[in-house]
């Protein structure tokens, strides 16, 4: 097995197993090995997720795993965690997924203090790379949150809406129902509106409707974001799928930037932070917090388990949407020649 040279939770540099901290989040401290004891298992009998449109969690195969003792085992049932092997389809560079997805989730979580699940990489017996999350709604005492993602509040369904249901909506729709059900809206959708951004910025196009939900907090009997999963740079595999799995606006709304260039702007996410209820200057404030921390950034993707190539790519999709994300006061579109 090849040396690590960092940890597989939080990718922090001199360990060969996962560090103290990641041991906690991820296993109560269990001294848990970062290689498994089995092999990828055979998949034929686990349903994959059915949609009309093409994507990568449409391919993505998931398994329930359970801690017993200091060994993940999988198991049918009361599973504790989720693993997601590297999935086999048509989509490009298949082998870098749980990379991709582990980078993301990390980025969000340590530079942009994202609340997500607690994620880390494991290995198969074999060597083979694997994305392991822990399930946040399973709680300490076995119980299970309450919880429905937005296609279950939106009430969305194959049947009623067609095969695109988790596609066929809009960022702001999902803002208008957390305003009917989030009682303290005025601090969770901020949250959301950063998550939003987040996926702009690192190219997630599939975040869909039950990629967001919702839990019902124990002590007050009132509604909250529950933290992010399944945050992975989808242009890495499916270069060419549109900038954001959902529409920004409810309505035919664009930008200046967006009508010209058919791609968002700063206006777009300025324009969708007012809809939702964020001040211009609260707006303005997040947007930037998101644009400034390039370096650190940097630093997670190049101790993360992307090939060399693809970390490259990584950043250069990254690089792209960040100047997306430039003000364009100086309205230059609008000086630049027309070609009709
Ligand atoms: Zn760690």
């Amino acid at each position: 097995m090849m040396k690590l040279k960092r940890c597989p939770g939080c990718l922090k540099n001199g360990f060969e197993t996962y560090c103290g901290k990641c041991r906690k989040k991820l296993f109560d401290g269990k001294n848990v090995s970062h290689i498994l004891s089995f092999n990828r298992p055979e998949f034929n009998r686990v349903k994959r997720e059915r949609s009309g449109r093409l994507s990568i969690s449409g391919i993505q195969i998931k398994h329930s795993l359970k801690l017993e003792g200091k060994d993940l085992k999988l198991t049918e049932r009361g599973g504790e965690y989720i693993l997601k092997p590297i999935p086999s389809g048509q989509f490009e560079n298949l082998d870098a997924v749980p990379a991709n997805e582990h980078l993301t989730m990390q980025i969000a979580g340590q530079v942009f203090k994202i609340n997500t699940a607690s994620n880390g990489i494991v290995f198969f017996s074999d060597g083979e790379t694997a994305y392991i999350t822990r399930r946040f709604d399973v709680k300490k005492d076995g119980k299970r949150l309450l919880q429905e993602d937005f296609a279950q509040i939106a009430d969305r369904s194959e049947d009623a809406n067609g095969i695109n249901y988790k596609y066929d909506f809009s960022y702001e729709e999902i803002a208008n129902l957390m305003m009917q059900y989030v009682a303290s809206y005025k601090i969770e959708i901020e949250k959301y509106f950063k998550i939003v951004l987040f996926n702009f910025l690192f190219s997630n196009g599939d975040a869909h409707l039950k990629n967001f939900s919702l839990y019902r907090n124990d002590e007050y009997g009132d509604y909250l974001l529950t933290p992010f999963y399944d945050l992975l740079n989808t242009s890495i595999h499916t270069p060419g799928e549109s900038e954001l799995a959902l529409n920004l606006f409810k309505d035919d709304f664009m930008s200046q930037d967006y009508e010209s260039t058919s791609k968002y702007s700063i206006e777009d996410f300025k324009e969708f932070g007012s809809r939702i209820g964020i001040s211009q200057d609260r707006t303005e404030l997040l947007i930037n917090e998101m644009k400034k921390e390039q370096a650190q950034v940097f630093k997670l993707i190049d101790s993360s388990f992307l090939t060399d190539e693809l970390k490259i790519k990584y950043k250069k999709n990254y690089e792209e949407r960040t100047v997306r994300l430039k003000a364009t006061s100086n309205k230059s579109v609008e000086n630049k020649p027309t070609n009709d």
